[in-house]
């Protein structure tokens, strides 16, 4: 009898086996195939989502809107200069939170000596003043922003405040000197206490006005409450040691007695060393804290 010997187990088995094989040779084409039209139906949807994508209009009021103080003082722009000069063995004088009696004698110590320097200056609005800031123009020097108020408690308050402060002092300047400013230095440097929050977001929104800053990698030391006429000359001939493109702090103010009797010094003594003199311009590589040159 066939039905219920070994010899038809076997036969069941095989056929199950086969059954098995063949059932699930079909469940794998039948899932690649829906697989291909399923990855085919993603890359239609996406090229529809690009093409929608492009033809979509797109949504200006998120990224055309400026930041408020971005539309304040729309006048107050300068042109960023498109080169850089790295000129070698230079000194750039500076002197800050001037004009005053001060720089008056130091505009003669200049002329005498034949060297150009950068002024940043400050708010005073005096008919002294305002004669002193067309004599640093009319002897070839440069002028510049320092702040007006030179309150850091203020002008640091915000970016708003800062823009405040630097228009006032920006119109000053253009309406006495017929120059309009286009370097600025921060009270205090680039990167102090007072600014240090707000130093990224107001710096990139003065450089976006093209305005170029200037720290110093040099200084007098002629802000210190006590200095002497060799304290500043020791000070500066100090810190521009080893430099190649020198930017000098000095200042301007009135009490700096001692800045102006160790210029003629200061001058004869870089002057010997070879540097050449000249003021700063907009193009002008600037230097910035520890910065060092290669
Ligand atoms: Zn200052």
């Amino acid at each position: 009898m066939y039905l219920g010997s070994v010899k038809f187990f076997k036969h069941f088995i095989v056929g199950i086996v086969l059954l098995l094989i063949i059932g699930l040779s079909f469940a794998a084409v039948y899932l690649a195939v829906m697989n291909k039209n399923y990855q085919k139906q993603i890359s239609e949807l996406h090229s529809e989502t690009v093409l929608a994508q492009s033809t979509e209009k797109p949504d200006r009021s998120q990224e055309s809107e400026a930041l408020e103080y971005q539309e304040l003082y729309p006048e107050m722009y300068a042109d960023l200069s498109e080169k850089t000069t790295v000129s070698p063995h230079t000194i750039y004088l500076t002197f800050d939170d001037g004009p005053s009696d001060r720089t008056a004698e130091i505009l003669d110590i200049l002329k005498e000596k034949n060297v150009k320097a950068t002024f940043f200056v400050i708010g005073k609005e005096g008919p002294k003043e305002k004669e002193l800031m067309r004599r640093i123009v009319d002897e070839g020097h440069t002028i510049a922003i320092h702040t007006y108020s030179h309150k850091y408690e203020d002008i640091y308050e915000s970016v708003e405040s800062y823009l405040a402060d630097f228009n006032k002092i920006y119109h000053l300047i253009y309406e006495t000197t017929g120059v309009k400013p286009d370097m600025f230095r921060f009270p205090g440097g680039s990167l102090n206490i007072y600014n240090a929050r707000l130093q990224m977001e107001l710096s990139s929104e003065l450089t976006r006005r093209g305005f170029t800053y200037y720290d110093w990698n040099s200084s007098s030391g002629d802000a210190d409450i006590k200095t002497t006429k060799d304290s500043v000359y020791a000070n500066t001939t100090k810190s521009a040691a080893n430099k190649d493109r020198v930017i000098i702090l000095m200042h301007d103010s009135v009490k700096k007695k001692d800045t102006v009797a160790a210029l003629p010094d200061i001058i004869e003594y870089f002057k010997a060393k070879g540097y050449d003199f000249d003021k700063l311009t907009n193009d002008v590589k600037p230097v910035a804290f520890n910065y060092k040159e290669e």
